[in-house]
């Protein structure tokens, strides 16, 4: 488990939390994956394509002994479990699950990209990274990135915690 990675989990259908939660449970269940840190939970509007409901999006934190293609199948695994259709790009989904970072490596193959190419134009994606990562500084949330339709819905907690809370 010696690999440091960063997830974005994103949901914008049905019970958007219960997804978020889900994903981390089946992160951390797996043998070669440890859930380390966990951000606050916020709420986005969408970006890309509009005509959609608003998000809930979090980052977290995992240690792990998968090779980043690997992680990626079990991302899409776990988001395949938890009902996502892929019809509209950027659409509406049950669960986003996104590569930002994998140790400091980049990667730039056809089925995976890291650090993730949009993440530093998404304030959705850079207010969670940054509550829990170092190497995400303040300098990184340039101008560019619009500051807008970003809100915390949920005060960050321990992995535990965020895990086993009803609601
Ligand atoms: P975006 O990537 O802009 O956030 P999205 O998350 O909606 O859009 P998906 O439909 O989830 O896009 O993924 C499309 C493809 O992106 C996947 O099939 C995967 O192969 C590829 N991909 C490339 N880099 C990454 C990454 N770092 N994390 C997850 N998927 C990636
Ligand atoms: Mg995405
Ligand atoms: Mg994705």
């Amino acid at each position: 488990m010696n690999n440091t990675a960063y997830i974005a989990l994103g949901s914008n259908i049905g019970d958007r939390e219960s997804y978020l939660r889900q994903a981390v449970v089946l992160l951390h269940q797996h043998e070669a994956v440890t859930v380390t840190k966990v951000s606050s939970i916020y709420e986005t509007d969408p970006v890309g394509y509009e005509a959609q409901d608003e998000f809930l999006n979090m980052a977290a934190e995992i240690k792990t002994s998968l090779t980043p293609f690997e992680l990626l199948d079990l991302t899409q695994s776990i988001e395949s479990e938890l009902g996502r259709k892929r019809d509209i790009r950027w659409g509406p989904r049950t669960a986003d699950l996104d590569i930002l970072l994998y140790n400091r490596e980049n990667i730039e193959t056809e089925q995976l990209i890291v650090p993730h190419p949009r993440m530093y134009e998404r304030l959705f994606v850079l207010a969670p990274l940054k509550e829990i990562c170092p190497q995400v500084e303040n300098n990184k949330i340039s101008a560019e990135t619009n500051q807008e339709g970003v809100r915390v819905w949920k005060q960050k907690s321990g992995v535990d915690e965020f895990v086993h809370s009803e609601s």
